[in-house]
This record gives structure tokens, C-alpha cells and sequence, in this order.
């Protein structure tokens, strides 16, 4: 079977304008990042065009952190697809928990979304995860259940899962790896049922949810954690090149 080649994807939320990307991003590719690892990072919308250019020929990726159902139209606020993508974008994220929680997004918004922006050409990253009430009350694989009931719309080629318990997220406190390769087992199987075997093996499922460097190793090491989507620690140009260099050596642990 195939391996999967582990992603890294920073999501830098609301931080870094255009000066601090551009430090940022200097640094990265100063940086050694290693061949085996795809890495993206995800600035806010108004640091994308000088990332795009700083990015051109390089193998980091850039992503945006949400994308619109509709390519254009009276929706105040929003970017479409094919804004992102005139930019230089190809990837962009869909239903981050604070997206759910803080600006109403529901399961079919995100679908949406997600459908809207492979149908554009981007490869989408959709997030799911469960509350801290809800593992509490033993519901947590309904919940990966219900927010992953859309997907079957999707193209499993262009699409990324990422796997975030929202009590891990920004709290310090991350899944154990058992917690995770729970839920991304669970995943997979799931994902079998509804793209078929191969395209199950082959998606990528990312934890996220105060992955570091302190943790990373081991996370990344689980048989069915792809990758991580990073929030506070890819941050730190640092701590996310050292969240790739254990993503490098859970490949070479695969491979070997
Ligand atoms: C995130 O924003 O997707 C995230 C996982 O954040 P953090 O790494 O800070 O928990």
C-alpha cells in the first residue's frame, strides 16, 4: 500500500500582516524543508498576494483560511474561489471549529464551501471535531459522523480531513495518540464507506489541536495521523520546522 506523504499546514488565523508573513516566509525558505513533507501555510486574505509572490517556485504551498460557495455576488465580507486562485492559492481550509462556533458555520455551509472550491481547482482541507460536551457524553465519533455526512459530494482527490478535537485547539492541551488514532481510524473506515477502499487510504487525515514540537513526534507517528494543521505553533518559524522534521521522520518510519 502505498504511504501517504505527511502534510503540515499552518494556519495562522488572524495573525501576521503582510510585513510579518514576509519575515516569516523568508525565514521558511532559508529553511531546509524536507522533500518527503508537503507544507503549506495559511496566511490571512490580505497577506496572500505578497506570500504568492514570495512563494512562486518553491515547494511550500499557500492556502487561504475559508472560501466562498458562490463565485461572486452580494456576500459582504466573503472571497470566492476563483479570487483565491487568480492570487496563486490552492488549497483552503473549511469548517475550522471557530468558524463553526464564532461566524455560524453548519455542516452544509461547509460542504458547500469545500464543493465549490475543488470545483474551482483548490484542494480543500475540512475540519471536524468535537467538543469537549460532547467526547464527555461518549458522542464523539457521531459527531465526526454527522459532520462528515456531506463528503460523499466531494472529489477524495482534492480533499484533506483534518481531525480537531475543539478542546485541543489553542488550549494547550492535545489528544493523546491513542484519542487520535481512535478517531482517525474511525475516519478511515468511515471514508472507505463512502469513497470506496482506495480512495480512503489515500486521503489524508491531519490532526490538529495544540500539536508542537513537544508532542509532534508522537502524534505524527500514529499509523492513520497524515499530518497536522497548526494553529499557535506554526507561528514560529522554529517550531514549525521543527513540526516538519517529525513529520519527515514518521515518513522515513513508514518507509523503512
Ligand atoms: C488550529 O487553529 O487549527 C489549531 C489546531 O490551533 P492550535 O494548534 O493553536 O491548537
Amino acid at each position: 500500500m502505498a504511504a501517504r506523504r505527511p502534510l503540515v499546514v499552518g494556519n495562522w488565523k488572524m495573525h501576521k500582516g503582510v510585513a510579518e508573513t514576509a519575515a516569516f516566509l523568508e525565514a521558511l525558505l532559508q529553511a531546509d524543508v524536507p522533500g518527503s513533507v508537503e507544507v503549506v501555510v495559511c496566511p490571512p486574505f490580505t497577506s496572500l498576494p505578497h506570500a504568492a509572490m514570495l512563494l512562486t517556485g518553491s515547494a511550500v504551498g499557500l492556502g487561504a483560511q475559508n472560501v466562498h460557495w458562490e463565485d461572486h455576488g452580494a456576500f459582504t465580507g466573503e472571497v470566492a474561489a476563483p479570487m483565491l486562485l487568480e492570487l496563486g492559492v490552492r488549497w483552503a481550509i473549511v469548517g475550522h471549529s471557530e468558524r463553526r462556533a464564532l461566524f455560524g458555520e453548519t455542516d452544509d455551509t461547509v460542504v458547500r464551501r469545500a464543493a465549490r472550491a475543488q470545483a474551482a481547482g483548490l484542494d480543500v482541507i475540512l475540519c471536524i471535531g468535537e467538543t469537549l460536551a460532547e467526547r464527555e457524553a461518549g458522542a464523539t465519533l457521531a459527531v465526526l459522523e454527522r459532520q462528515i455526512r456531506g463528503i460523499g459530494a466531494l472529489d477524495p482527490a482534492h480533499l484533506v480531513l483534518a481531525y480537531e478535537p475543539v478542546w485541543a485547539i489553542g488550549t494547550g492541551r492535545n489528544a493523546t495518540t491513542e484519542q487520535a488514532q481512535e478517531a482517525h481510524a474511525e475516519l478511515r473506515r468511515r471514508l472507505a464507506g463512502t469513497f470506496g477502499a482506495g480512495p480512503a487510504q489515500r486521503l489524508r487525515i491531519l490532526y490538529g489541536g495544540s500539536l508542537k514540537p513537544a508532542n509532534a513526534r508522537e502524534l505524527l507517528a500514529q499509523a492513520d495521523v497524515d499530518g497536522g494543521l497548526i494553529g499557535g505553533a506554526s507561528l514560529d518559524v522554529d517550531s514549525f520546522c521543527a513540526i516538519m522534521r517529525d513529520a519527515a521522520e514518521s515518513a522515513a518510519g513508514v518507509d523503512s
